[in-house]
């Protein structure tokens, strides 16, 4: 016991990782598939559901009590403009960065060009329209504007509606700060609460290594590594351009724009980018993000508390490469010319698409129609597309959700560092130079 607990956290989540993937493949190869899929689905899956429900029952206490108390402990309300103004600007930017990396993987690794139009014959499309239309219920760019404005906020914190609770937990800290000697109990009762739920979120990271094993076992047993067959240049194309982003983009950032060295970095994030890449869900890993953050990168809770709940719903970056990719996927499999126009027109659509996607399984795939549409293809042939890749989309989502978080916590030390919120001491601790 005692020395399962002296290992380093992030080195136990990477070896339930890897055992889980051998495991997964070992159980496929030795039962077949069919028996393999039912075996981890009735046996082992309920351990990383139980895992995810953990994490998830985190989110919406964490957000809440840790943006405030750091609201509050920024001190002055005229900062949030700054703030603001820097985490959309890098926001944006890193994704314009991924969007074109992305359309370059994807038009030199063709990843379509080997499948021809009939391989999408067997796809059933009214039924992806229909999950594809449910997957897309944000509406209008007004609608889902005027919607980060709760009309309850007690509704809003009931739904886990991540963007009203940023919203309405701004305004609360604004308004703790302006009530004077009032203010002050609630304060340090938000405070309180923050640090209370940091101490839970890190007891429940200890489930981490058991959780990512088993959804690791399960994703490899029930999915096999099929995906190389039809889809493998995609995945290659995916992984690379992922791989490339993270070391490139967000490596460039830290080492040249920060000026900190990068291994520090990439060890705190571990423990985020193994649940990511276990729970393909940003908005479930939102707590483990946070907590790394504050606790290994040194991002003040004022800076983690308010860039990375915004950054979980709204800057994906592995997203944002993988729809542009999907475009170019479907013309290149029906033989589709793209123009230099429908080029930029796809990029834009990725990007928009990226940001309005919720950070849970498959959102960027089902999402990625009218992507398909801005290279001329029309509706119910872009749902076959996306209905041909559903079914492999497991393995793909899980390295584009490992870098839509590292994507958050890099911005949220960029504008730590930039707000002068930033603690070297901490960001060095476990790797001194
Ligand atoms: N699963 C991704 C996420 O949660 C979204 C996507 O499907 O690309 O970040």
């Amino acid at each position: 016991m005692k020395w399962w607990f002296g290992i380093d956290l992030w080195k136990r989540v990477i070896v339930a990782l890897v055992l889980g993937t051998i495991a997964g493949i070992a159980l496929r190869s030795g039962m077949g598939p069919d028996a393999a899929a039912v075996f981890a689905t009735d046996w082992v899956k309920w351990i990383g559901d139980l895992f995810l429900r953990l994490i998830r029952m985190l989110v919406v206490p964490l957000v809440f009590f840790t943006l405030v108390s750091g609201m509050i402990a920024m001190g002055d309300p005229k900062r949030l403009g700054s703030l603001g103004l820097r985490t959309i600007g890098l926001y944006f930017g890193t994704t314009a960065v991924a969007v074109t990396l992305g359309l370059i993987m994807a038009t030199v690794f063709q990843p379509g060009a080997s499948l021809s139009p009939e391989m999408f014959e067997g796809v059933d499309g009214s039924a992806m329209a229909s999950i594809a239309e449910k997957a897309d219920q944000a509406g209008g760019f007004v609608d889902r504007f005027l919607s980060i404005v709760p009309t309850n906020p007690f509704e809003a914190l009931a739904n886990g509606d991540i963007l009203q609770v940023i919203f309405f937990a701004i305004l609360f800290g604004v308004g703790i700060m302006l009530a004077g000697d009032l203010g002050k109990p609630v304060a340090a009762f938000f405070d309180g609460a923050a640090e209370v739920m940091m101490k839970v979120t890190e007891f429940v990271m200890e489930t981490a290594p058991f959780g990512v094993f088993a959804l690791m076992t399960w994703v490899l047993a029930t999915q096999g590594l099929g995906i190389l067959q039809s889809l493998g240049m995609l995945a290659i194309a995916l992984y690379l351009a992922c791989i490339l982003h993270i070391i490139i983009t967000y490596g460039g950032i830290l080492k040249f724009v920060l000026r900190l060295p990068l291994m520090p970095f990439f060890r705190g994030v571990t423990d985020a980018q193994a649940v990511a890449y276990s729970t393909s869900s940003s908005s479930a890993t939102l707590p483990v993000t946070i907590a790394c953050a504050e606790e290994n990168l040194g991002v003040d809770k004022s800076i983690a508390g308010s860039v990375l709940p915004l950054g979980a719903t709204i800057n994906m970056d592995g997203t944002a490469i993988y729809i542009g990719m999907v475009a170019l996927f479907g013309a290149q499999a029906l033989g589709v010319d793209v123009s230099l126009g429908q080029y930029v027109l796809v990029a834009v659509m990725a990007t928009l698409v990226s940001i309005g996607a919720a950070g849970i399984p498959s959102a960027g795939l089902l999402l990625s129609g009218m992507a398909l549409q801005q290279v001329g293809i029309p509706q119910e042939t872009a749902y076959l597309v996306i209905g041909f890749i559903l079914p492999f989309d497991r393995l793909l989502d899980m390295m584009r959700t490992l870098t839509n978080v590292t994507g958050d916590a890099t911005v949220a030390t960029a504008v730590a560092k930039w707000e002068n919120e930033f603690d070297y001491d901490i960001y060095i601790a476990r790797d001194p130079v």
